[in-house]
């Protein structure tokens, strides 16, 4: 079975249980509607460490044991796009880990 990640924004967790991104996987909707009949799990739902992360140093052990688990596919969700200024820096960081990058959640 493949599985997939889900990269959200720190803030929205604070008020965010990831309910529609969970809801579009099970149906299949949006940006996961490329999986429909195919045997895919969602492996990793983790977020970006805050504003003031640095990427490459903070994220190191949790994208180190994310890659370990085989996830090839991160979805960048909805919230990041909302909010976040750093929108292309985080992308280019999970290029640069290897992972294939799709744009959106719900
Ligand atoms: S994309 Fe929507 S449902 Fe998913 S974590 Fe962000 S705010 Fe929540
Ligand atoms: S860096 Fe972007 S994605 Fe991360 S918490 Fe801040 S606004 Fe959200």
């Amino acid at each position: 079975m493949d599985k997939i990640g889900i990269i959200v924004c720190e803030k929205t967790t604070k008020i965010c249980g990831g309910c529609m991104c969970f809801s579009a996987f099970s149906k299949k909707e949006k940006s996961f509607e490329r999986y429909k009949g195919k045997d895919v799990e969602i492996g990793a739902f983790f977020h970006c460490n805050g504003c003031n992360s640095e990427l490459d140093k903070d994220l190191e052990e949790k994208v180190g044991i994310i890659k370990s688990k085989d996830i090839k596919n991160v979805h960048m969700a909805l919230c990041i796009k909302v909010e976040c200024k750093r929108y292309d820096e985080i992308k280019d960081y999970l290029v640069r880990n290897n992972f294939n990058v799709i744009e959106g959640t719900h």
